[in-house]
């Protein structure tokens, strides 16, 4: 017989991101596929009151769709972007931003960001407008909110479309109002995996503008236009449809919706905790060479979708080798973003390099993202807190 201790079980990876699906959403999947209704139906529908509703604006337009992708493509469609425009959004930023500008033939204009909160810098703006621009996406960047006040007033002075890209902002929200009720065109927001709540994929595009709306409606589905039945009533037989323009298949099964609905109801409680989270790393990381993420000014909420670390000039090691150590602890990062400017595709159809992008380039080359989710548990948040120490060689 031994006597020595048993080695110290190794503990399992921490993956840098994972859902909270709990049994009131597996119940609610499970019935939809006993059913027999699996694809866009009642829950889709339900699904998008209850979004309205939660934003506090029960008669705001909610389009549901199965991508925030899908989502901003339907609103830029609905708006009349086409060839010949430019749209100006935020080089840092997932390429789902910029790409559906380009499916329909319109320009990108990339711009640099506030390196103070990594959200797109309102004067670079203004000095990108030309003649040909119609349209801004701002990105409410880790679920901090753009100063849209400021924004929007940029947009009607120069008689632009605003649609917000608020991947990362959902709860977020700036004035005490949530982003998706303020007076933008659109708000675009994404139920990806990863994000605050999830419908394995899904989005919803929200509006007041409701011939937005109806337009969006009717592209989400092939183009077919459900209003002409209203003009025949019940002479209409159940079989007949119109296909009114060339659509899109981006709706939202009732699969996805039934997670949905159960995400939704527990949103806030998400964001409390995420928020918790958020404000254990403030407090933990304060004292090393790290630059840490803005808060949100007070009164206001921060989404905390992303925890976004940046290695101050003085830290003893780069990012990759930051990232490295953390992965040797059994912890999962990320880096968000790999700015647009990198990528071959933007890069190459604009011409464009990394001196145009002074903020943005160092922001990527100094920023990785830590684990924030509502399904760590308090030891995890522990476990990642003296895995950012160790891999900065503070104890
Ligand atoms: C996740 C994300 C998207 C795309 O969302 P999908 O629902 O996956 O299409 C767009 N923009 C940003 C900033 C994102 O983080």
């Amino acid at each position: 017989m031994t006597t020595s201790a048993p080695a110290p079980q190794a503990l399992p990876f921490l993956p840098f991101a994972l859902p909270e699906i709990g049994e009131e959403e597996i119940a609610e999947v499970v019935d939809t596929l006993r059913s027999g209704w699996v694809t866009t139906g009642p829950k889709a529908k339900r699904f998008e009151q209850a979004f309205a509703e939660f934003l506090g604006e029960p008669q705001i337009e909610c389009v549901a769709v199965n991508s925030a992708t899908a989502g901003l493509h339907l609103a830029l469609e609905a708006l009349g972007i086409g060839p010949g425009d430019e749209v100006i959004t935020t080089t840092h930023t997932f390429t789902a931003t910029a790409e559906v500008v380009r499916y329909l033939g319109a320009d990108v204009k990339l711009v640099d960001i506030d390196p103070a909160t990594l959200n797109i810098d309102l004067a670079q703006i203004e000095a990108a407008i030309t003649p040909r621009t119609r349209c801004i996406i701002p990105v409410h960047y880790a679920g901090l909110a753009v100063d849209m006040l400021a924004l929007l007033d940029i947009a009607r002075k120069h008689g632009l479309k605003v649609v917000e890209d608020a991947a990362h902002a959902l709860p977020t929200t700036i004035e005490k109002e949530l982003i998706g009720t303020l007076g933008s065109n659109a708000t675009v927001f994404s139920f990806y995996a990863n994000k605050t709540m999830t419908t394995g994929e899904g989005g919803m595009l929200v509006t007041r503008d409701a011939e937005l709306a109806r337009r969006a409606r009717v592209m989400r589905l092939h183009g077919i236009n459900r209003d002409a039945f209203d003009r025949f009533t019940a002479k209409v037989p159940s079989w007949y449809y119109e296909i009114v323009a060339p659509g899109f298949k981006y709706n939202l099964t009732d699969i996805a919706a039934a997670l949905g609905l159960h995400q939704l109801k527990r949103l806030s409680a998400f964001q409390v905790r995420r928020e918790h989270i958020a404000e254990a790393y403030l407090e933990a990381f304060a004292d090393l060479p790290l630059i840490l993420p803005p808060q949100a000014p007070e009164g206001d909420t921060h989404s905390w979708h992303l925890f976004v670390l940046r290695l101050a000039d003085e830290a003893p090691v780069s990012r990759d080798q930051f990232i490295e150590a953390m992965f040797a602890r059994g912890i999962g990062c990320s880096v968000h973003y790999v700015p647009l400017h990198q990528h071959p595709y933007w890069r190459e159809r604009y011409g464009l390099t990394a001196e145009m992008f002074p903020h943005s380039q160092k922001a990527y080359e100094r920023t990785v993202s830590i684990p924030l989710y509502t399904a760590m548990t308090d030891a995890d948040v522990q476990r990642v807190i003296a895995a950012v120490r160790a891999s900065l060689g503070v104890a």
